[in-house]
């Protein structure tokens, strides 16, 4: 797949999401981003789209935004999702992930405004709480829809198969890079910055028994996305 059908694809995943977001009850609203915390994670492809956003909006400045804070501690992933359920698969202990939100707000944010909403990761469009996180102090999520949004990124990461996950600000100061943006879409990529990660393919789709029904219908948009004829 090239990187453009892997653009059509990702939108369209993200389509279906969107529609299965909709029908659930949440207390999420505009301006409330106590969830948008520097710990928001993302494949390349999705860093690929948002950095194209920036730079074909006039946003480039906030590539200095990232870079200003890239001093400080933020979550950055030792697994992808897909090598995660690989290891449950075999029932093997995952390494031990440090994540804190008291790490601090997403460098991005914005007056409480996300500056790239449209193309927002799919991190971010997945945090959802049915009641406002502000008054409760943490995200209260079903575990269905936490069972969703694993599936979710599974595909979106099996998509980008040949590229990397990280951290926001590691992926998009990688991206802001026109080598690297030129690497990526040439499939030429092989040596990634730290804190980048190598993405896996799905071996095994990560549903425990008890969302396996409700879940199907979600799983077969997915299976059933078209990916359109490749131009030459
Ligand atoms: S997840 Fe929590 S903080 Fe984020 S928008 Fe929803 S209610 Fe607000
Ligand atoms: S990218 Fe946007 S939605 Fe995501 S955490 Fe940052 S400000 Fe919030």
């Amino acid at each position: 797949m090239n990187l453009d059908t892997k653009l059509v694809v990702l939108n369209q995943i993200y389509k279906i999401y969107d529609e299965f977001a909709a029908t659930l009850d949440v207390a999420c609203k505009q301006y409330c981003a106590q969830c948008c915390t520097r710990n928001v994670t993302l494949t390349t492809l999705e860093g690929y789209k948002i950095a194209h956003y920036l730079i074909s909006n006039g946003k480039s400045d906030l590539f200095e935004k990232l870079k200003d804070a890239s001093h400080k501690k933020r979550f950055q992933p030792l697994t992808t999702t897909n090598q995660l359920a690989e290891i449950c698969m075999r029932g093997d202990e995952p390494p031990e992930e440090e994540n804190d939100p008291s790490w601090g707000r997403c460098p991005f944010l914005t007056d409480n405004e996300c500056p790239v909403y449209p193309v927002r990761p799919f991190g971010c469009r997945c945090f959802v709480s049915k009641q406002n996180c502000s008054e409760t102090g943490y995200a209260d999520t079903e575990p269905f829809v936490i069972a969703v949004n694993n599936v979710f990124l599974q595909f979106i990461e099996h998509i980008d198969a040949q590229g990397f996950s990280g951290n926001l600000t590691d992926v998009l100061l990688f991206m802001a890079s026109d080598n690297n943006r030129q690497c990526y879409k040439d499939s030429t990529l092989t040596n990634p910055c730290d804190g980048l990660i190598s993405n896996a393919p799905i071996k095994v789709v990560l549903v425990s028994p008890e969302h396996k029904d409700k879940a199907e219908p979600i799983l077969r948009s997915l299976q059933s996305i078209k990916v359109p004829r490749e131009q030459i």
